[in-house]
């Protein structure tokens, strides 16, 4: 029995429907439908052992075990509806961990900022840690360890920025400690002094040096969600706004990443999704992609899974060998799956918005031809059937409402295309960690005009996409297709009510119809900068 429980709520111990995407549904408050709805659509109950050990856990919490385990330490991932079989008692150390603690994040402070509401993430964080089993356990001296991506929402300059952050986290009686950054080799020597009630630092910020090495970063022992396996960590792109660029560039070799494809087709996964900031630079050392590294890398997923997606990938690599994406979706696509999703950070339509706040995005290209090169790379990717999920950033410090006019117009542009655009408050991260949070009493009638016109696009192509793309195993495909596009019809008659639905006036048919231009793009139609 676990001395070490590592859990996280309820939206993250799911697997989605197998659909990551639909995670970010997740993000969104309870808005006139009952929670349960939500839940039933966006988070479905993970299955547990015997044990209250989940069949699937987050990624990045199989890596933390895995590294406590190899440690020695007695360390497992509970679902959180099952912590109280382990405390008060037998678990000395309780550690959580999230992608979003208190709907902070983009889009989560997104969608809770325009509802004025708190987002499903955020009500089921303080839901598990408010359990009477936590809240007894905490009581008789258990400890409390935080980590994950959003580490930073528990710091003390966050609570002190935001005071009920700080109010819910001292009626917890605080955190022993917060570890914020890669903690793969920092969290054995942590677990190590709270089991022997030693004193722990409060809050640890680990820099870019303490990043491990490939080499000291553990394999999972159990299946992750929706089989997902890492690739490579940190991005060379350097976005002011991103914490993900002050990390160093690592990516793992072939046969680290088969020992992870293995443990889950172990336990029957079938399908997954490869991991990196940019999936498309597998194997490079610098903004070229490698077909070298990265093909061998497909066929190698392929293998083990039917059906392969990738996390992210950037427009300008996409662009700087486009004919790749061909060899790529030769590979993955085939009588097993016949499309794949990746998100894809597009976060302005302006030029001056790229040279000011992420000039790496566009490299090896130049500034001013990046509205065009994402037309062209979404063209690309519709023509070999990859559908991607675009996030745009609202209220970048530097913006201006001619920035904002530009990537309306980019949104114009990518009208017809097979893709989802998924609008967000700029938050404070990164190199513009010291700036304020985007609101949206702080929205000019500008920018809500981008947020309608991105939310008729979603609205319009998720009816497509649900239609064409999304099929679910066995008998539940008739009532949750049926579900969902109730669920979508009901989003679109709630725009049209509140007077949210936008559509462009003119939008370049002649450019962004896929059907019409199929093969306008077999070699780059943008030169490279010199
Ligand atoms: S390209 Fe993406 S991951 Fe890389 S620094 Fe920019 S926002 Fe971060």
């Amino acid at each position: 029995m676990p001395e070490v429980v590592l859990t996280c709520d309820w939206t993250m111990m799911s697997n989605h429907h197998g659909k990551e995407f639909l995670g970010f549904g997740t993000t969104t408050p309870a808005y006139i439908l009952p929670e349960q709805v939500y839940q039933r659509l966006f988070f479905p109950m993970m299955e547990v052992d015997a044990s209250g050990f989940p069949r699937e856990a987050p990624y990045g919490m199989r890596k933390v075990e895995a590294a406590l385990m190899d440690a020695g330490i007695d360390a497992r991932i509970v679902h959180p509806s099952h912590l109280h079989r382990y405390m008060p008692g037998e678990a000395k150390i309780l550690m959580v961990s999230g992608h979003d603690y208190f709907g902070l994040n983009p889009p989560s402070s997104t969608f809770g900022g325009v509802m004025h509401r708190e987002p499903l993430n955020c009500v089921n964080f303080k839901r598990l840690l408010t359990q009477p089993c936590v809240l007894d356990a905490r009581a008789q001296g258990m400890k409390l360890i935080a980590g994950g991506p959003c580490a930073w929402q528990l710091s003390p300059a966050t609570q002190m920025k935001l005071p009920w952050v700080g109010e819910f986290v001292a009626s917890l009686g605080g955190f022993d400690s917060v570890v914020e950054g890669e903690a793969d080799v920092y969290v054995r020597d942590l677990v190590r002094k709270a089991l022997a009630d030693e004193f722990l630092p409060p809050h640890v910020v680990l820099s870019a040096k303490e990043a491990p090495k490939v080499e000291q970063i553990a394999t999972i022992r159990y299946p992750s969600v929706n089989g997902l396996v890492e690739i490579g960590r940190g991005c060379c792109r350097g976005c002011s706004f991103c914490s993900v660029t002050t990390r160093p560039t690592r990516w793992y070799p072939l046969d680290k990443i088969e020992q992870e494809l293995k443990v889950n087709t172990k336990s029957g996964i079938r399908k997954g999704l490869l991991h990196s900031d940019d999936v498309y630079f597998y194997g490079s050392p610098n903004v070229m992609p490698r077909e070298d590294k990265l093909l061998p890398l497909l066929k190698l997923a392929k293998r083990y899974y039917d059906q392969v997606g990738w996390s992210h990938v950037a427009v300008a690599s996409l662009m700087t060998k486009p004919k790749l994406l061909s060899q790529c979706a030769e590979i993955l696509n085939d009588d097993k799956q016949d499309w794949f999703g990746v998100e894809v950070g597009v976060e302005t339509g302006s030029p001056r918005m790229i040279t000011a706040a992420m000039p790496g995005k566009v490299a090896p290209f130049k500034a001013s031809q990046w509205p065009e090169l994402v037309v062209q790379a979404a063209g690309l990717m519709n023509d070999n059937h990859v559908y991607p999920a675009c996030t745009f950033i609202v209220g970048l410090p530097q913006e201006t409402e001619d920035d904002v006019l530009k990537t309306i117009e980019l949104i114009d542009n990518l009208w017809d295309f097979k893709a989802i655009l998924v609008p967000m408050f700029f938050v404070p991260l990164g190199h513009l960690k010291n700036k304020d949070w985007m609101r949206r009493d702080r929205m000019s009638p500008v920018q809500q005009e981008l947020f309608r016109r991105a939310l008729t696009h979603g609205i319009r192509q998720s009816k497509v996409l649900l239609r064409d793309f999304f099929e679910w195993e066995g008998q539940h495909t008739t009532a949750y297709r049926g579900a969902f596009r109730g669920f979508i019809g009901f989003l679109e008659a709630l725009s049209r009510i509140n007077g949210l639905w936008s559509e462009p006036t003119h939008p370049r048919k002649d450019i962004v119809d896929p059907m019409r231009y199929p093969d306008r793009l077999p070699i780059p139609t943008i030169p490279m900068r010199d």
